[in-house]
């Protein structure tokens, strides 16, 4: 029996990617820009209706850029979604400013009780921004989000790395913060192989994606020569990868049904074992790529998570505990942290996240649900 993973790529049987990689090859356009690049970030951005995009190397990228044109400095503050992965802190610090992590609630994504709690403690000490994430393709509560930010008159960064494709009563999620972020990472609904991309939604979007345009693309002032008024990265995507991108887009709709097809088959097998729930979909009248199906285990369940994962591992089957959230780990263990009745954590302790990957056959999904179904005999 073959190995299943949690999630990997998964290339059109069309074969869409080869094509405009090899339209790539063909016209010499290997690197660094070229006719792909564009055409993703135009093509990106019809489908979600976002106001400007920049193709980058990865989501993190984007997120540090989106940091940086909000103009944050040493010792700035940001509220961050603590239940995430790290890729949504990290870019923080690489600006030297001071995150405070913010708790969850049953929506699995940032509790607003627990940002206003945050908004009230730092009033005299604002955030320059606050990041919030849909982690699993899950919707956060992105409106009460976004209204607290704008009582405040902070901007909203929207990590919508796992995300992409999952409409909150009808708008793409990456949209709704004044900037958005997608990932292209090998796991993630759809892959360029590794890739990411900024999104603006601001009214000056046009200007911004230029600036960020600008700093990843080296800083190189207009001249002749090479001239640097400002610290540059090199984060744009090459044409090759924007190419499998351009490809992978065509089939994101199918994946998302594929994915929400998964959710469905784990509900009906698994949704009635004692004490096991699956996690909150469709929240906010939102539609879920359901990127990852997850589960929660009841404290006093008689099934541990470790007993799910450790029983799928030795049948050769990738599953993954939840994300351990940001103000748990021993490297940002010095930041504050704004509790909401310890969400997070217990999201951590007993969640799992089972086998997603839109490769499976119904047969690996019947393997699957009856392995974790023994466990309950
Ligand atoms: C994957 C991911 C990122 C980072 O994206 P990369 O393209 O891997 O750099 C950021 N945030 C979240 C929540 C992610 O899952």
């Amino acid at each position: 029996m073959s190995h299943i993973f949690l999630a990997s790529p998964h290339m059109s049987d069309e074969g869409y990617e080869k094509e405009y990689i090899k339209e790539a090859f063909d016209t010499n356009w290997i690197a660094p820009l070229g006719k792909n690049v564009n055409e993703f970030e135009n093509e990106i951005k019809d489908k979600l209706g976002a106001k400007a995009a920049v193709a980058l190397s990865c989501g993190t990228a984007a997120i540090h850029m989106a940091i940086k044109s909000l103009g944050v400095k040493k010792d700035d503050i940001i509220f961050c979604q603590s239940l995430t992965f790290s890729a949504s802190a990290n870019p923080i610090t690489y600006e030297k400013a001071i995150p405070v992590f913010i708790d969850s609630d049953e929506s699995w994504n940032m509790s607003p009780v627990a940002l206003r709690k945050a908004f009230e403690k730092y009033k005299d000490n604002l955030p320059k921004a606050v990041i919030v994430v849909h982690l699993y393709g899950l919707a956060s509560n992105i409106k009460e989000i976004k209204e607290i930010c704008n009582e405040y008159n902070v901007s909203l960064i929207e990590d919508a790395a796992e995300s992409l494709a999952t409409t909150i009563d009808g708008k793409y999620t990456g949209t709704f913060g004044d900037y958005g972020i997608i990932s292209f990472n090998g796991n993630k609904i759809i892959t360029s192989s590794g890739g990411g991309m900024f999104l603006a939604n601001t009214d000056d979007a046009d200007e911004r994606a230029k600036k960020v345009l600008f700093w990843a693309t080296q800083a190189r002032e207009q001249a002749r020569h090479y001239e640097h008024k400002e610290i540059g990265y090199n984060y744009r995507m090459s044409n090759i990868v924007a190419g499998i991108g351009r490809g992978q887009l065509k089939v994101l709709d199918q994946r998302v049904i594929k994915k929400r097809y998964i959710y469905e088959y784990y509900q009906k097998e698994l949704g009635n074992l004692e004490g096991l729930t699956m996690m909150p979909r469709d929240k906010y009248k939102s539609y879920s790529n359901c990127w990852l199906s997850t589960i929660q285990l009841d404290e006093n369940c008689k099934v541990r998570p470790l007993d799910i994962i450790i029983a799928l591992e030795e049948n050769d089957i990738e599953s993954r505990p939840i994300w351990k959230p940001m103000h748990l780990q021993p490297v940002f263990k010095d930041y504050d942290y704004i509790d909401n009745d310890a969400t997070s954590e217990r999201l951590f302790n007993n969640g799992v996240c089972l086998p997603s990957d839109t490769k499976m056959s119904d047969e690996d999904l019947n393997r699957i649900c009856k392995i974790i179904k023994g466990l309950w005999e």
